[in-house]
């Protein structure tokens, strides 16, 4: 044990015992002090937060016109506009994180991948002095989200792009099957401090398209604080109606769309003791973030070429921004990726603002859309999409319905099970590669946002040809054949001299 001491470095390998994860609990409070196997980890960590590591909502215009401004907020102020009405973003003190190099930082974040100390095996948690560096983690409300499968699309680049350095971010396979486990996780933990601390907050709302729901009424329930959601009615698949459901929350469900429940519930929570839970919210942008961090990561801290992430309301394609800058400028890397943001064409109000050179931002009204999670018009962070997109030498595209579901139909042939949302991010990725934009060498990764089972009925629906107006010609509807040996074989051999 001794041994253990002389080289007590926080960067040292983890000597925790391990608990068979099955019997973890959703919360596990670590005591710190007994043993001097885990002074090999966390009292440097404690230290660490001693040192004066913080972070504070500041106006998000002063930072993307980069002028100084003396409005700041502390993160247990209950607030989500700045004075003049605009974004808040998270700052955090880089000139105290910068006392460490980025060599440190990616040790420190390496040695915590998928331990069960809490609450530092969380893909989030791990980055926690980047996240909210004044939490207690005893306030943490956490399901170790994040750590999610980088797969390598061998056979879809290959076959469908002439790829070989393809990668799906498949951030989906996640604690509600959705990325919007990584910010509720910080924004829940946040809100449990708060309670903690007595603020007035009775509940916690969100309007959503169906993730965001899921997510809030989850990690609400695991910290037992009342949820409140705002749903359009018949405008989500069943999967994401019956999490919040089955979760405890209070389901209101409103007969309008998207927009106009976001309208609704950002006049209730003026009123009402309830904290908004909207990616409006930067707090759930500290966890989003952590995503691109972790690609970073798991390429061994080298940068790809190209992230391509699907945008409705837009907070997530600044969060990966956000992410990969932080990462350059703690000296983790030395460039960030280019940046796609990919839209369905109906719900495009950022494609279009694109296309006319960033001149003329116009609401739409969103169409339906399969890709139900970014069927938004008006999106809140328009603002902050611009000004990653703009940093990152960015481009957007979009993705028509039929486009959009081809891409998921051949996608999932080759052994994938995506939802229709990273059927638009795949979209956009073969536009730019059919356009030479994106070349064949080029290191790619694609986020997959939510699980593909969140949205079986649009999959049946294409499989079975029942879209109107959509040839759905990657369909494989199942052969029905009478209970008869002969009947049996004629279509086996048919499709076996098919295949041969
Ligand atoms: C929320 C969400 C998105 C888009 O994120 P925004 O920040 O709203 O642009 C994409 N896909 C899925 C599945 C989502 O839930």
């Amino acid at each position: 044990m001794a041994s253990y001491s002389s080289h007590s470095s926080i960067l040292s390998p983890s000597h925790q015992p391990h608990h068979p994860t099955k019997f973890l609990p959703f919360k596990v409070t670590c005591t710190t002090t007994t043993t001097s196997n885990q002074q090999t980890t966390l009292p440097q960590t404690t230290k660490k937060s001693a040192l004066n590591f913080s972070a504070k909502y500041v106006p998000f215009n002063s930072i993307s016109t980069n002028t100084p401004t003396d409005e700041s907020y502390s993160l247990d102020e209950i607030i989500y506009r700045s004075n003049s009405g605009g974004l808040l973003d998270v700052q955090h003190d880089l000139e105290a994180l910068k006392q460490y190099d980025g060599k440190y930082w990616k040790s420190l974040f390496d040695s915590r991948v998928g331990k069960t100390t809490w609450p530092y095996g969380s893909g989030v948690w791990s980055k926690k002095e980047w996240v909210l560096p004044e939490i207690d983690d005893d306030d943490i409300i956490s399901a170790f989200e994040g750590n999610s499968n980088l797969f390598w699309a061998e056979r879809f680049g290959k076959k469908f792009l002439g790829m070989n350095d393809l990668w799906v971010k498949h951030c989906g396979i996640s604690h509600t099957g959705s990325f919007k486990d990584l910010g509720m996780t910080v924004l829940v933990s946040q809100v449990n401090r708060l309670r903690k601390l007595k603020r007035p907050l009775v509940g916690v709302g969100c309007a959503s398209t169906g993730d965001t729901s899921a997510a809030l009424s989850a990690y609400c329930a695991a910290a037992d604080i009342p949820s409140i959601v705002f749903l359009p009615a018949n405008k989500i698949s069943m999967a994401q109606l019956v999490q919040p459901i089955a979760n405890g929350a209070f389901v209101i469900s409103i007969d309008t769309d998207f927009d106009g429940c976001m309208k609704l519930i950002r006049e209730v929570t003026s009123e009402l003791p309830i904290y908004l839970a909207n990616s409006l919210n930067s707090l759930r942008l500290e966890g989003q973030k952590t995503a691109a961090i972790e690609i970073l990561q798991q390429f061994d801290w080298e940068v790809p070429d190209w992230v391509i992430i699907p945008g409705g309301n837009l907070g997530n394609i600044y969060a990966f921004y956000k992410g990969f800058k932080m990462c350059q400028e703690m000296g983790l890397v030395d460039r960030i990726p280019r940046l796609v943001c990919a839209q369905a064409a109906n719900a495009n109000p950022l494609y279009m603002y694109y296309k006319s050179g960033w001149t003329n931002f116009q609401p739409v009204k969103a169409n339906t859309t399969f890709a139900s999670a970014i069927q938004i018009g008006d999106p809140v962070s328009i603002d902050r999409a611009v000004y990653a997109l703009k940093n990152s030498n960015g481009i957007v595209e979009e993705a028509t319905e039929e486009e959009l579901m081809d891409a998921t139909a051949l996608a999932d042939s080759t052994g994938m099970f995506i939802c229709p949302h990273t059927g638009v991010a795949l979209t956009a990725l073969m536009k730019l590669r059919n356009n030479g934009v994106i070349a064949p060498t080029e290191r790619t990764v694609v986020v997959s946002t939510a699980h593909g089972l969140k949205f079986t009925q649009s999959k049946i629906e294409y499989h079975s040809k029942e879209i109107k107006d959509m040839a759905c010609q990657f369909a494989n509807p199942p052969v029905e054949v009478k209970a008869e040996f002969g009947s049996v074989m004629c279509v086996l051999n048919n499709y076996l001299k098919s295949k041969s």
